[in-house]
This record gives structure tokens, C-alpha cells and sequence, in this order.
């Protein structure tokens, strides 16, 4: 298939979408992003790329961190994270309270922000704290990507804490039915900075090649997760990664994904490769506008999907 011809289809294609949808401005830093950009990259097992658009362009990656907290997590406790966090669709915006007020402090999946955090207070408890967890977070992320100059921006975790009173309320609603150990703040902030991840497409597409290959990176033959608990991740991306409206995007894209609302989304096509896609301008789930709509004329016009 001649994939470049297939991206620069899609990128032509695209380019009435770019002025749609509206960059996350609860964020103030995200919302100086020059909004009409695009960038999207597909890497394959051999490590070859294939891009379009502004694929070297550094963007934040937000949600699509909590795939790499999430690989981290699993790794660690196994089942027993299940207590604290469940694997159901939440049908729910990503940053609702009224579930888990409900649902007795036990987020519905990892992906929502109630269940992120909850992952980091696990991750904060096994590795000792903050910086700790922060660091082997980064490093995951240097070593699934092969780019050791990753890492946080600190102007986006720090506006972003300015602005936290929602996600402070997830987690101290989660502590009042005992599924917290650590500090909220300390959690919430640690959060923030690994939501200020910034990578772009090229990296990130990179990175996310485990996830295709049963959890092992196909050049390094490095083992990041073994198949079980990748095929549980692809599972838990494909029912829950675009909140709200996970249904809509296995429907129209077919392929487990997650987004995040710096834009950028990553999409797996199991055995084949790793497809990361970024436009700022976002729809009202908070899912890239022209990113969805780029994934689903790719998967149209490849045939390349999961069903
Ligand atoms: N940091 C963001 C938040 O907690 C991440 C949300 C997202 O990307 N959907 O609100």
C-alpha cells in the first residue's frame, strides 16, 4: 500500500475540516496553541514513518498520558488495580463527578480523569512519591520511544493547577470513600505534569508501536507489557479512550484509540502499526476534530480496521 499517497490524500482532504471545533481553553497554556495546525504520522513493525503536516511540531499530549501511567500500573498490581478502578465505558464526560459520587468513589476505567488519578495515587504509592513517579513515567516514555530528550512543560502543569478545581474534587470525593492513600494536591499536580508530557507525531506514533505488537516494541524487542495485559489496554482504548464518545469513534474509525485534549490522538491497528494524529481544534467531547476525521478516512480508505 502505498501509505505516504494515502496521508497526502487525507492531508488535501482534510483542510476544510482545520477551522472546525475549538481548542480547550479550561487549560489557558493550551489555548495559545496556533489552532488550525495538523500533523499525522503512521509508523510500521520495520520502524518505518510515513507523515504529513506538521509531524516535528511539539504539542501536549494530556490524556494520551494516561495510556503510559496506565502501562505502568498494570505492570505493577496486576489485578488488584481492578479494586480501585473499573474497565466499563462511562458514557460520561471525561471530567464528571456525578458517577462517581454514585459508584462509591471507584472511577469507571482508567481513562476518565477520576480513574487516571487514581492510577497516579497507585503509582505514587509503589514508587515513593512525586518525583519518583514522575521520572519513571518520563523514563517509560523515553524508553517505548527511543528519544531520551523527552519530558514535561512545566507551564502547562502549572496553568493547569491554577485551574484545578475539578479534578481536586475528583480526588478528594475518591479519599472520602477511602480509594485514596496520598495527598490530593500532591497527586493532582504530579497528574498534571504527566498530562504536560509534550511529544509530536513522529515520537509519539513511535512510542505507541508496543501496543500493536502484544505489548513488545517490534525493533528494540524490548517487553513493555506481556500479551495479556496489552490486549486489556487496546480493550480499555478501544470501549473507553474517547470518553463520552467511544462508541462514535469504534463506530466511524474502528480501532482502539485514545485522544487528549492537546489534540492528538493515537489509534492502534493490532500487527501492523501505530498512527498519531494531532489538530488542536477540538469537538464537544473534547476528541480532535479533524483528527477523528483524518482516522476515519484512513481506516476507509486502507481497509486497515478491526472489523
Ligand atoms: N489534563 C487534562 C484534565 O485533567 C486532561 C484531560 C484530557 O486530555 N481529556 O482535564
Amino acid at each position: 500500500m502505498n501509505y505516504q499517497k494515502i496521508l497526502e490524500d487525507i492531508y488535501k482532504e482534510i483542510q476544510p475540516e482545520l477551522k472546525k471545533g475549538k481548542v480547550a481553553n479550561y487549560i489557558p497554556a493550551l489555548a495559545e496553541v496556533d489552532p488550525n495546525q495538523f500533523a499525522m504520522t503512521i509508523t510500521l513493525k520495520s520502524g518505518e514513518q510515513f507523515s504529513v503536516g506538521k509531524c516535528k511540531e511539539e504539542f501536549s499530549i494530556q490524556s494520551i498520558s494516561k495510556v503510559l501511567a496506565f502501562s505502568l500500573a498494570i505492570h505493577i498490581y496486576s489485578k488488584s488495580l481492578y479494586k480501585r478502578v473499573g474497565v466499563e465505558p462511562s458514557g460520561n464526560a471525561f471530567n464528571s463527578l456525578v458517577q462517581l459520587e454514585y459508584e462509591q468513589g471507584i472511577p469507571r476505567n482508567p481513562f476518565i480523569n477520576a480513574g487516571a488519578i487514581v492510577v497516579m495515587d497507585a503509582l505514587m504509592s509503589h514508587y515513593g512519591g512525586d518525583f519518583l513517579t514522575l521520572e519513571k513515567i518520563l523514563n517509560f516514555t523515553r524508553d517505548i520511544s527511543g528519544d531520551g530528550a523527552i519530558k514535561f512543560d512545566s507551564s502547562v502543569a502549572i496553568s493547569e493547577m491554577k485551574h484545578a478545581s475539578r479534578n481536586l474534587s475528583l480526588a478528594h470525593l475518591m479519599k472520602s470513600f477511602g480509594n485514596f492513600d496520598n495527598d490530593v494536591r500532591d497527586v493532582v499536580k504530579t497528574y498534571f505534569k504527566q498530562c504536560a508530557i509534550v511529544m509530536n507525531t513522529k515520537t509519539l506514533s513511535r512510542a505507541m508501536l508496543y501496543l500493536a505488537f502484544d505489548g513488545k516494541d517490534p525493533i528494540t524487542h524490548r517487553e513493555f507489557l506481556n500479551g495479556e495485559q496489552a490486549k486489556r489496554l487496546n480493550a480499555l482504548m478501544l470501549t473507553c479512550g474517547h470518553y463520552d464518545a467511544s462508541g462514535e469513534f469504534a463506530y466511524n474509525v474502528g480501532l482502539p484509540g485514545k485522544s487528549g485534549v492537546g489534540g492528538g490522538i493515537i489509534a492502534i491497528v493490532p500487527d501492523v502499526m501505530s498512527i498519531s494524529v494531532w489538530s488542536p481544534r477540538l469537538n464537544e467531547y473534547g476528541n480532535s476534530y479533524a483528527g477523528t476525521l483524518a482516522l476515519q478516512m484512513f481506516t476507509s480508505k486502507t481497509g486497515l480496521s478491526i472489523f
